[in-house]
């Protein structure tokens, strides 16, 4: 098949750990090389956020990351995006020329106004668009009311990208439900979500080294909703209850220590710490390469993920495939990945006691620990890695290539595997 992703903002190239750099951009790469592995050619085309950055880049054979213009060559925030969009789109458009795909996969609602422009502007056929939201505005509002920056428009055109693509991937269980309380079918969702590269987190390999304390670990964005404060808040719990050789390592952010320092969200969380008299057991690293996280989730006892809401958060898998038990806040994608009692222990979200105990019972029982940390990693790779959802993903492009009843496109399509 020939597919194109468009992922505005998340770059498959791009760094992690910043603010806008996270999951959906391991998705978008990780998928795209999957899919290719499997004979399929993929083209991934995002934005141009700096002028030096090549028109093309050819990850490996068949798959090719493809830099359009589409408002000004720089950083800019995803909540700026939404004016460029027809840029975007005609640029994906000009790109196809003649020849448009089998079908388009967008991320993030505004690529998904990109992706219905071009695809029902691509001849007479038109092109049939899958989409997958990785966060919806429903949600974010809901938890994040008046702090919500995104533009007011994504109220009316992210519900109407869901009702106009022939088929919507939801990443987790939690997300069929939002996805119909906002208007789209059930009968055109499917569900696939996000993997974990299992050949570079896993349980055999070097742990960063660490002293004689308990580690937990808190991975991510360095933004208020992912709940670091309320880990530190548990640290600070667990002091009190008399277990003082605890630290809690926060990785994300700027990767240099001069951009930690203006951050305001490290700020914030080092103000919190030292209120709470723990800031001698709170380190805060910035962001960590990808290659290096592997070590540093096997240094950690436990991984905690706290955050208010979560679309689907790969960290816990991560920290799963590395054989280290999670205690994560049962919200969306981790009420899916994460099973309580079996290869983690899941806290209500916004609840730092339930977090302490609950990190208490795994640093006090570390045989218990263990047990769960060997059935997260059985979890991880048995139903979470890239190739099983690069299928389930072609099995929603075949879905889409069917329903958008396309007379020909089927045929055309006739002993290739799809
Ligand atoms: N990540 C990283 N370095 C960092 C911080 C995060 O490589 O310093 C990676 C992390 O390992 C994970 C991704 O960024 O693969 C975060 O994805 P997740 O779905 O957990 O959160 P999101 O950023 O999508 O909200």
């Amino acid at each position: 098949m020939r597919i194109s992703m468009v992922s505005e903002h998340a770059s498959p190239l791009a760094a992690l750990g910043g603010v806008d750099a996270g999951g959906q951009n391991v998705h978008v790469a990780a998928l795209s090389v999957a899919l290719a592995a499997r004979g399929h050619t993929v083209q991934v085309y995002t934005r141009r956020d700096d002028p030096g950055l090549p028109d093309r880049v050819q990850v490996q054979d068949g798959l090719e990351v493809v830099h359009l213009t589409a408002g000004p060559a720089l950083p800019l925030p995803k909540d700026d995006l939404l004016p460029y969009m027809g840029q975007l789109a005609g640029g994906v458009l000009a790109d196809w020329g003649t020849e448009p795909p089998d079908v388009v996969h967008s991320h993030f609602w505004m690529s998904g106004l990109a992706a219905l422009e071009a695809a029902r502007s691509a001849g007479d056929e038109g092109v049939p668009v899958v989409h997958t939201f990785h966060a919806l505005g429903t949600v974010k509002k809901r938890h994040q009311g008046a702090e919500d920056t995104s533009p007011p428009e994504r109220a009316w055109l992210e519900p109407s990208v869901g009702r106009r693509a022939d088929r919507v991937l939801a990443t987790c269980s939690d997300e069929v439900f939002e996805l119909k309380a906002i208007g789209v079918p059930g009968s055109r969702i499917s569900i696939a979500p996000c993997g974990v590269d299992l050949s570079l987190f896993s349980s055999s390999g070097p742990a960063e080294p660490r002293g004689r304390r308990h580690r937990i670990a808190a991975v991510g964005r360095l933004v208020p909703r992912k709940g670091v404060d309320l880990a530190i808040r548990a640290l600070a719990l667990l002091r009190d209850e008399g277990l003082e050789d605890v630290e809690l390592l926060i990785v994300g952010g700027s990767s240099d220590s001069a951009g930690l320092e203006s951050d305001p969200e490290a700020r914030r969380l080092l103000a919190l710490a030292r209120s709470l008299d723990v800031a001698d057991r709170v380190l805060l690293r910035g962001q960590v390469p990808r290659e290096q996280m592997p070590a540093v989730l096997r240094s950690a006892d436990a991984v905690v993920c706290a955050p208010w809401y979560e679309p689907f958060g790969i960290v816990p898998l991560e920290a799963m495939a590395c054989g280290v038990p999670v205690v994560a806040s049962a919200v969306g994608g981790l009420i899916d990945t994460v099973v309580h009692g079996r290869t983690g222990l899941h806290v209500p979200p916004r609840d730092p006691a339930a977090l302490a105990a609950a990190l208490s019972e795994l640093l006090q029982n570390p045989r218990y620990a263990r047990r769960l940390g060997v059935a997260g990693k059985q979890r991880a790779s048995a139903r979470y890695s890239w190739d099983r959802v690069a299928l389930e993903t072609e099995q929603a492009y075949q879905l889409a290539l069917g329903t958008a009843a396309r007379p020909g496109r089927l045929q055309s399509l006739g002993g290739k595997a799809l």
